[in-house]
């Protein structure tokens, strides 16, 4: 597709990262290599994106530091529109002269976005007269910026987004064995919902974080106050007694919560890294952001760079801001910007913001 063709384009990327590690972010670049892409001086492109999961208008969670961040890195002004008066930003952007960029404010402030509703996909298809999805990491998920609004008008996906899928299907065609997928993190709906399918793919799938205190719930286990989902326990019951689901049998605990996995944990979850052909790695083993709960997330990593033989996969915003600080992955790393999408797709599962396109 020729990108210089006096045409708006509506442009999806992901800027739901962390302000503190921003530059650094491979989200980040990846947004900047889509709006490089797309940009030229006889079009123009609207931003579309996303920041955390507010509930409503939430300053802490606005975009306009994005704007910034973008504006600084492309050395091009990147117009932040803060308000959703759909009819007022087509105006604003019909009389804007070519090669303007601008960005929409946070999607999710609006409830429509979330519940991928038709009348928000409308009034964004009014914006431009082409979409282009280059979001791999909201895929797995229906919003109306990613499901109802390629209905609407011409749609493609955009380089990064078509990078990711080679790269991860390339690597899971015919994984070397063992395969070893640690899972970890906080949403455990997304996380836990791959299990079905990645019960044949995977020889071991070790768990940390809320995916494990719910799995340890459901085996019966004490958890005190720990971060889980009841919803999930009854999804997952098939799964309870599987062997190959490995659930620490340590831990460190704040506030009567299970925060991290204990060394006894760490030492088996290096090992099977240590031993694998083929890892894949999505969520933090603990609440790293607090350093006392930052051990099993380290050591995991440590023994990823020491790994030089296996194919290794990690993804996750969390995932990677955790371990950015910790050194350049290897060249047998491929560092996805998804986590939840980038499960589901390897699961063989559909991603929907895929299958809205095609
Ligand atoms: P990713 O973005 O890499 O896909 P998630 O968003 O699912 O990962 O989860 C990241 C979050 O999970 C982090 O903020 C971390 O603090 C939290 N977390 C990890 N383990 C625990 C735990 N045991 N209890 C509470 N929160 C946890
Ligand atoms: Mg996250």
């Amino acid at each position: 597709m020729f990108y210089n063709d006096h045409m708006t384009y509506l442009l999806r990327v992901n800027l739901d990262i962390n302000d503190k590690n921003i530059a650094d972010s491979v989200r980040f670049k990846a947004a900047l290599n889509s709006i490089r892409f797309v940009s030229k001086a006889n079009n123009k492109v609207v931003i579309l994106s996303h920041k955390g999961r507010p509930q409503g208008v939430d300053s802490r969670l606005s975009l306009k530091s994005s704007a910034t961040f973008l504006s600084k890195a492309l050395r091009k002004n990147v117009i932040f529109i803060n308000h959703f008066d759909f009819a007022k930003i087509a105006k604003q952007i019909k009389q804007s002269p070519n090669g303007k960029v601008f960005l929409l404010e946070n999607l999710r402030f609006i409830p429509g976005e979330a519940k991928a509703s038709k009348n928000l996909a409308k009034s964004l298809a009014k914006l431009g007269d082409r979409f282009i999805n280059d979001d791999f990491p909201t895929s797995h998920r229906k919003n109306a910026s990613n499901f109802e609004l390629p209905k609407l008008i011409p749609s493609s996906i955009g380089p990064n987004f078509k990078m990711e899928l080679r790269q991860l299907s390339k690597l899971m065609a015919n994984p070397r064995k063992p395969l070893v997928l640690i899972i970890g993190g906080a949403k455990i709906s997304d996380k836990l919902g791959v299990l079905k399918n990645f019960i044949r793919k995977a020889d071991n799938i070790l768990l940390g974080g809320a995916p494990a205190n719910t799995l340890l719930k459901a085996r019966g286990v004490n958890i005190g106050k720990s971060l889980y989902d009841k919803k999930v326990l009854a999804q997952i019951k098939p799964f309870v007694n599987n062997e190959k689901i490995v659930t620490p049998m340590d831990w460190k605990i704040g506030n009567n919560a299970i925060l991290d996995i204990g060394p006894h944990s760490i030492g088996l979850y290096t090992a099977a890294i240590k031993e694998a052909g083929t890892v894949v790695w999505n969520g933090p083993m603990g609440k790293f952001e607090h350093k006392s709960f930052s051990t099993g997330t380290k050591a995991l990593y440590k023994a990823i760079l020491a790994q030089k033989r296996a194919n290794i996969l990690i993804g996750g915003g969390d995932t990677l801001a955790a371990i950015s600080p910790l050194g350049k992955p290897g060249k047998n790393t491929f560092v996805s910007s998804g986590g939840g999408a980038m499960l589901t797709y390897l699961s063989g599962e559909k991603l929907p913001a895929l299958d809205a396109i095609r």
